[in-house]
């Protein structure tokens, strides 16, 4: 049974209060350091990290935090259609539906698909268009053209390959219209890659209930490490992509604009931000 946040707030720390609880679902392997594999994300995404991970990230705080900018970015470009691409559970396919948006929902693990489709429904009453597709086939999968793509949640750096990212630009930038927008966002790996593993951040999700903290770092791996308040860990491997890297391959795909942001603001240089959004215009 899913526990609830009052469940936890009461102090029903599941199993045992005092040991980390490894939930076996998630397969790394005897050595996880050697997992650098794009196809590995569907066995990262399983049943007991999605649902913990929507039981304590609240959409509300959430909501706040990113205020209206992807909304404002899409309305100054008379966006119509959306495709999100990696939907995971659902938290801006919902957010587009709401604001009007003609919105399908794709990702590559049926896991979050069918979180995000009954998370649709709680939140708003919401039919959400899901579509299983991985992105490096996704005009497979998908059919129709966008007036933008939506990558969020640091998804991109689930690709390990350069040869995925470029072939994964190159199925987004096939699904825009003429004049469409890709925006994709990022953590911001160059920080955590110059100054080095002694000063890792630990960054919190709602409040402190979820951190997330960088358990292995080197130029070709990204392993952080989820700790719930059960003490249950959860950990992605991913690529730590460079912001000018990231930006390159965009223009060397065929962007000809790309705007990046830092949290949210355009100018970013005194403050080290936590998340790199890129905006990426075809035109
Ligand atoms: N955008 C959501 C958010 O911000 O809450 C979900 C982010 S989650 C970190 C990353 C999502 O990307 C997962 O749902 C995962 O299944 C999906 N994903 C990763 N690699 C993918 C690929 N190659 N093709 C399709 N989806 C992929």
């Amino acid at each position: 049974m899913t526990k609830s946040v009052d469940d936890l707030a009461r102090g029903d720390q599941g199993p045992n209060d005092q040991d980390p609880v490894h939930l076996e679902e998630q397969a790394f392997g005897d050595n996880p350091l050697e997992v650098r594999d794009t196809d590995h994300y569907t066995q990262e995404y399983v049943g007991g990290f999605v649902d913990k991970w929507d039981d304590l990230i609240d959409w509300k705080a959430r909501y706040e935090s990113e205020g209206t900018f992807f909304i404002d970015q899409l309305r100054a470009r008379g966006v119509k259609t959306v495709l999100d691409a990696a939907t995971g559970t659902g938290f801006h396919s919902v957010r587009l539906l709401e604001e009007g948006f003609e919105t399908v929902s794709a990702d590559g693990s049926p896991q979050m698909l069918a979180k995000a489709f009954s998370n649709g429904l709680e939140y708003g009453g919401h039919i959400l268009r899901v579509v299983n597709a991985d992105w490096r086939w996704l005009n497979r999968d998908v059919h129709g053209e966008y007036d933008a793509i939506i990558c969020l949640g640091n998804s991109f750096t689930h690709l390990f390959s350069e040869r995925d990212r470029r072939k994964t630009l190159a199925e987004f930038y096939a699904m825009l219209k003429h004049d469409g927008v890709l925006i994709i966002d990022q953590r911001n790996y160059d920080s955590i890659l110059d100054t080095g593993f002694s000063s890792k951040h630990t960054y919190y999700y709602a409040g402190e209930d979820v951190s997330a903290e960088p358990d292995h770092i080197d130029d070709g791996l990204a392993r952080f490490k989820y700790t719930f308040p059960d003490k249950s860990e959860f950990f992605l491997n991913m690529y730590p992509l460079r912001k000018d890297y990231m930006r390159r391959l965009m223009r060397e795909v065929g962007f000809q604009r790309i705007d990046t942001y830092g949290d949210f603001q355009e100018t970013y240089g005194d403050t080290e931000p936590d998340f790199f959004i890129h905006v990426a215009e075809k035109t």
